[in-house]
C-alpha cells in the first residue's frame, strides 16, 4: 500500500469522524450550576445537566458517589453532595462517565446502550454496530496512552471495517489496518493519526 492508498482509506473514515463530531456537539452538557450550603454541594440543575446523557440518573449519580467517596443524594433537579466539590472536578467526572458508560469506543456516537452479556455489562453501539465491555474510563489521557506516528505498537484486530481493513481498538484509537485477520495479532507501524482514528501497516505478523 502506498501513502495515497492510506489517504483514500483515511478519507473513508473522516464521515465516521464529522458525524461523531456533530454528535458530540449535540451532547453539550451544560455547566453545572453549584452553590455551596457549609460543607455540602448543591448542584442545582443536575437533572438538565444528566438529561441529555441516556442514562439512568440515579446511575450517573451512584458513579460519583464512588467516584468522589461520599454520600450524594438526588433532590428534585438538584444533586446533594456531601462535602464542598468544585465545578471543574464535577465536570470532570461527568465526562469520564460519558467517556465509560456513554460514548461508542470506537466511533465516538452517544447513540448507545448498556446490555448485560452473560455476567459483562456491554456498551452496544446504536451507530456502528461496536460492542466492548465497559470499562471505566481514566480521568485524563496520560502522555504514554496515546499513540504517534511514526511508532510501532502491537494491536489485536477486534473485528473488519467495511471496506476489508481490520480494526483495532487500541490506548482509546481506532486504529485501520488492512491485510489482517479478525483475531490477529500484529505489530504495526502508525502511518497517520487524525483524531481518535489512525492508520497502520503491518510490520510484524507473528507479534
Ligand atoms: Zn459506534
Amino acid at each position: 500500500m502506498d501513502i495515497n492508498d492510506y489517504e483514500k482509506l483515511l478519507s473513508k473514515a473522516e464521515p465516521v469522524l464529522s458525524g461523531s463530531n456533530k454528535n458530540q456537539e449535540r451532547l453539550q452538557i451544560p455547566e453545572p450550576d453549584i452553590i455551596y450550603e457549609g460543607k455540602v454541594t448543591i448542584i442545582r440543575n443536575f437533572m438538565d445537566m444528566v438529561d441529555l446523557i441516556n442514562r439512568d440518573p440515579k446511575h450517573i449519580s451512584k458513579f460519583l458517589m464512588t467516584e468522589f467517596g461520599i454520600g450524594v443524594n438526588i433532590s428534585g433537579k438538584r444533586l446533594i453532595i456531601n462535602r464542598k466539590i468544585s465545578a471543574d472536578q464535577i465536570n470532570t467526572k461527568i465526562r469520564q462517565y460519558m467517556d465509560s458508560f456513554v460514548i461508542c469506543y470506537e466511533c465516538n456516537s452517544p447513540d448507545t446502550d448498556i446490555q448485560k452479556i452473560g455476567r459483562t455489562n456491554v456498551l452496544v453501539c446504536k451507530a456502528c454496530g461496536a460492542q466492548h465491555p465497559i470499562r471505566i474510563a481514566s480521568e485524563t489521557a496520560h502522555e504514554d496512552e496515546k499513540i504517534e506516528e511514526g511508532k510501532m505498537y502491537t494491536v489485536q484486530i477486534s473485528r473488519i471495517g467495511a471496506s476489508g481493513e481490520g480494526r483495532a481498538f487500541y490506548r482509546g484509537y481506532n486504529i485501520f489496518v488492512p491485510g489482517v485477520k479478525k483475531g490477529d495479532v500484529v505489530k504495526v507501524h502508525i502511518k497517520k493519526i487524525r483524531n481518535n482514528t489512525a492508520i497502520a501497516e503491518v510490520v510484524d505478523r507473528s507479534a
